[in-house]
């Protein structure tokens, strides 16, 4: 007997071996020719997506994921399922590292940001558009807030239109200290959460991908 007519009787490892990157519509796709070819003893041709498997007489061998035939041991859908979550599992792993260092980006432009000394308020007023009389107009920097609140403000109250201003120019310095077109940099957007929710995702995938690594299902 040899690898190529022997039954498949367990998947041992799945594996998508490419590159994955992201494209314009935010989805993530692997890159063809990317990967570790490995030739398949069921085909003779090289896959970049395969799986080291049992084959009856105990020996291993690797196969592309689409190579299961119907009388293997192990369910074509079986083997199927595992070469999805394969797939998913590496390109979930290649945004798990894009928004990691999206983290690492953001935090450092933070950090400079935040050692800056931002000007103080300057208040002054501006005729109102639609009706009698003047609005306040409080700015820091080129951050503006306005207040259409007749007479002084409460002391609460003007720290609470001078924060809004000083937000308006941290937001100014935060896209000077980024990259050129950084995604997510307006709304400070949090790399932090997007990167734990994607670890949580992975571990789901590999847990479900352990499961299919299970001993044969009889066809
Ligand atoms: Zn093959």
């Amino acid at each position: 007997m040899n690898a190529a007519t022997m039954k498949i009787t367990r998947i041992i490892r799945i594996e998508d071996t490419r590159q994955y990157e992201e494209g314009p519509d935010d989805r993530w796709y692997p890159i063809p020719g990317s990967g570790v070819e490995n030739q398949c003893a069921r085909c003779g041709r090289m896959h970049e997506v395969h799986a080291l498997v049992e084959l009856e007489d105990n020996t291993s061998a690797v196969v592309g994921t689409g190579c299961a035939r119907g009388d293997d041991l192990i369910k074509c859908a079986q083997f199927a399922s595992a070469a999805n979550a394969a797939k998913r599992l590496r390109g979930l792993r290649a945004k798990l590292a894009k928004a990691e260092a999206n983290a690492a980006i953001y935090s450092e432009a933070l950090r400079v940001v935040d050692a800056l000394t931002p000007p103080a308020a300057v208040w002054t007023k501006a005729p109102n558009k639609c009706s009698a009389g003047d609005h306040h107009v409080i700015a820091v920097g080129e951050g503006k807030a306005y207040s259409y609140q007749p007479g002084e403000l409460s002391p609460s109250d003007r720290r609470e239109r001078e924060d809004c201003a000083r937000n308006g120019w941290r937001a100014a310095r935060m896209t000077e200290a980024l990259p050129a077109g950084f995604k997510g940099a307006a709304c400070g957007y949090s790399f932090k959460y997007e990167a734990e929710r994607l670890k949580q995702d992975i571990a789901k995938v590999e847990k479900r991908l352990a499961a299919l690594m299970a001993p044969a299902v009889a066809v």
